[in-house]
């Protein structure tokens, strides 16, 4: 098993995990660029959004309701976050596990690129 987040996800690689429950985990980012930067992943590997496929629906749904779970957890709710999901090599897309980036705490670009 070569994958990081799915090693993060079975608890085999040290993260500081924030929720974990319903097949998703959400953990800190090693290198965060926002006070809050976490992010949020399935259990299951799926390589990124260009691999989720029907049976995936429910699962990539609960990545965002989680979200928003953590977000209120981490008493940022009410002033706003973003969640952003790279995918491929023109995004960034550096670890092949599908995840979701929560980042907030202070004012984000409020440019898309
Ligand atoms: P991407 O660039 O693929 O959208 O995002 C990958 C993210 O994973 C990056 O923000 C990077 O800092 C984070 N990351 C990479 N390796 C690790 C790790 O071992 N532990 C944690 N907690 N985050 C990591
Ligand atoms: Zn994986």
């Amino acid at each position: 098993m070569a994958c990081l987040f799915c090693q993060i996800a079975q608890g085999e690689i040290p993260a500081t995990v924030v929720y974990h429950g319903d097949g998703v985990t959400a953990f800190r980012d090693i290198a965060p660029q926002a006070p809050v930067h976490i992010l949020i992943i399935p259990d299951q590997h799926i390589g990124g959004v260009a691999d989720v496929g029907q049976d995936h629906e429910n699962l990539a749904g609960r990545l965002i309701r989680v979200a928003a779970e953590v977000a209120r957890q981490e008493g940022i709710a009410e002033r706003g976050y973003r969640l952003i999901i790279n995918q491929g090599r023109d995004a960034g897309q550096s670890v092949d596990h599908l995840h979701v980036h929560l980042l907030a705490g202070r004012t984000l670009p409020t440019t898309m690129v």
